[in-house]
């Protein structure tokens, strides 16, 4: 399988830039998954991987190799989209073989990798039945053999679930992940569906209006995120942001919000008075009797074993993910403790978290 580079990716549509200078590396053997709200360059990115599309400038690598000026029948990079077109007239293993047909392997061969390929997606029994019967299911599963089968450098896949049930689709990431492992695989998927990013994922690149904002492991993503969009994106419910207007100094443990010191992990940086984000994801907020930090509880949604709790305070609202068998009062003033070394700092002006502050010793960056 492969590594794939891109250095500084760009595409531009006339005056509209779809992807505006994306640098990333992904190591051969990785399931990288590209994440990001609808129009944010996804496909316009994994296109140009495949070579369906031409960068306005940049480059793209596999294996080294410079492959930006070379069309997609010279790649050896298999693409799956979400709507497959399969072949209604031929049956499944006509269907997975065609890719080998087309090149002029023999007959022999193309049996031994059909039958190869039906039997890791477990689809072997149903070789000789049309395609038109198939469950939605099932019939991506073919067009996943005929991505396999000739065994290419990696896989792009375009939100290749899209169009299954949720249900479904759970089994399916499943066994997409599965296969990857199997086959030893560098694969890039495409969703727009964090969980299924964060499920399947090695590595995550979220995507915002054209520009990569952070490439990471799921849960470095989601515990430190280098953005206030992506801190908003990942998480459901997403991370809360309380408003904070002061200075920061170098050496600082303690934040003041509403007036009352909250500890934080050891600033790094000075910063003059600014406003700032304080950023705490619900499962790092805990009510508590005795603390300062003061709230009106406005909401509390049932999840079955935990409770989403809505509080709002004079610097903002937060979510607190609670047990779902602590009595919680509509209506009711609660203390707040959060979680001193879970807290994200924010500046509100660039979005930019202040993570070389808060993350000290080789977590920020
Ligand atoms: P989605 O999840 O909706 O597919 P995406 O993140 O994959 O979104 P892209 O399809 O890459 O986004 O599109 C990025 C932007 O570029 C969009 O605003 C889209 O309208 C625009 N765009 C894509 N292809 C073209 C094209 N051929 N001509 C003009 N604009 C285009």
């Amino acid at each position: 399988m492969a590594q794939i580079r891109v250095e500084n990716l760009r595409k531009s549509f006339d005056q509209f830039t779809a992807v505006a200078g994306s640098n990333f590396t992904i190591d051969d053997g990785t399931f990288f998954a590209m994440l990001g709200p609808s129009g944010c360059g996804k496909t316009t990115t994994l296109r140009m991987i495949a070579g369906l599309e031409l960068p306005t400038a940049g480059r793209i690598l596999l294996d080294d190799a410079d492959v930006t000026a070379l069309p997609a029948s010279a790649r050896d990079i298999a693409f799956v989209f979400q709507l497959f077109a399969l072949y209604p007239h031929m049956n499944v293993r006509q269907n997975i073989g065609f890719p080998l047909r087309c090149q002029n392997h023999p007959r022999a061969e193309i049996k031994r990798a059909v039958e190869e390929a039906a039997r890791l997606l477990r689809i072997d029994h149903l070789l000789d039945r049309r395609v038109g019967g198939l469950s939605g299911g099932d019939r991506q599963r073919v067009a996943l053999g005929r991505a396999i089968v000739r065994r290419p450098k990696a896989f792009l896949m375009d939100e290749p679930l899209g169009a299954l049930d949720s249900e479904f689709r759970r089994l399916m990431c499943g066994e997409l992940r599965e296969l990857h492992d199997r086959i030893d695989a560098t694969t890039v998927y495409i969703t727009h569906d964090q969980l299924e990013a964060m499920a399947m994922a090695d590595c995550i690149a979220i995507m915002n209006g054209g520009r990569v904002e952070q490439i990471g492991a799921p849960q470095e993503i989601y515990d430190r995120p280098k953005t206030m969009f992506v801190a908003d994106f990942i998480g459901a419910p997403p991370m809360s942001f309380l408003d904070v207007h002061t200075a920061l100094r170098r050496g600082d443990r303690v934040i003041r919000i509403d007036g009352v010191p909250v500890d934080m992990p050891e600033l790094f940086e000075d910063r003059a008075e600014s406003r700032f984000a304080l950023g705490v994801r619900p499962e790092n907020v805990s009510f508590a009797d005795a603390s300062d930090l003061r709230g009106r509880v406005i909401g509390a949604e049932y999840l079955g074993t935990t409770q989403i709790v809505t509080v709002t305070t004079a610097s903002g609202q937060l979510k607190a993910r609670l047990p779902s068998g602590e009595p919680i009062q509509v209506g009711e003033t609660v203390g707040l403790k959060l979680r001193p070394d879970r807290l994200s700092l924010f500046d509100t002006a660039s979005g930019l978290a202040l993570s070389s502050a808060l993350y000290a010793g080789g977590h920020g960056g």
